[in-house]
């Protein structure tokens, strides 16, 4: 079965700052995604509240929100075959220091806040995402 899928990626401040965007970019073509849409925004801290409101009750929540607000950010659609897991498993685990090797958090990381990529993590909240920074 081809099963064609969309998620979303984000290139988080810490990354964008050490110019791995392009790094990045060629990590996911060659491994099979897409980048169907791109581009470098600098949201607002309520729009990152909004964004990982799953995430309000978690002690790192407020930090989580003014990181990704502190700076440019690229957010990406991106298509393949199994595009949310497959990118899930390429960008590593969320701490860098317990990401697999070649992993992208594992090669760019920094510290389990500052993990330089964003993915979504099954169908229904690729959608949503997706929908958050590219409906208009
Ligand atoms: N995060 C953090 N401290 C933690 C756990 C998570 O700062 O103890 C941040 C980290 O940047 C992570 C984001 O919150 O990427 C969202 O957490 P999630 O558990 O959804 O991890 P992810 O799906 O990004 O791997
Ligand atoms: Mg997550």
């Amino acid at each position: 079965m081809n099963n064609i899928e969309q998620t979303l990626s984000i290139i988080k401040p810490d990354a964008v700052e050490r110019n791995l965007a392009d790094d990045i970019k060629d990590i996911f073509k060659k491994n099979n995604l897409n980048i169907i849409d791109a581009k470098k925004i600098h949201i607002t801290k309520d729009e990152a509240s909004e964004f990982y409101k799953v995430h309000q009750s978690k002690p790192f929540f407020n930090d989580l929100c003014t990181y990704l607000s502190s700076g440019p950010i690229v957010v990406m659609i991106l298509e393949g075959k199994d595009a949310i897991k497959n990118y899930r498993k390429i960008m590593g685990a969320t701490d860098p220091k317990k990401a697999d090797e070649n992993t992208i958090r594992r090669l760019f990381g920094i510290s389990i806040d500052k993990n330089s990529v964003h993915g979504s993590d099954s169908t229904e909240n690729a959608k949503k995402e997706i929908d958050f920074f590219f409906k208009n």
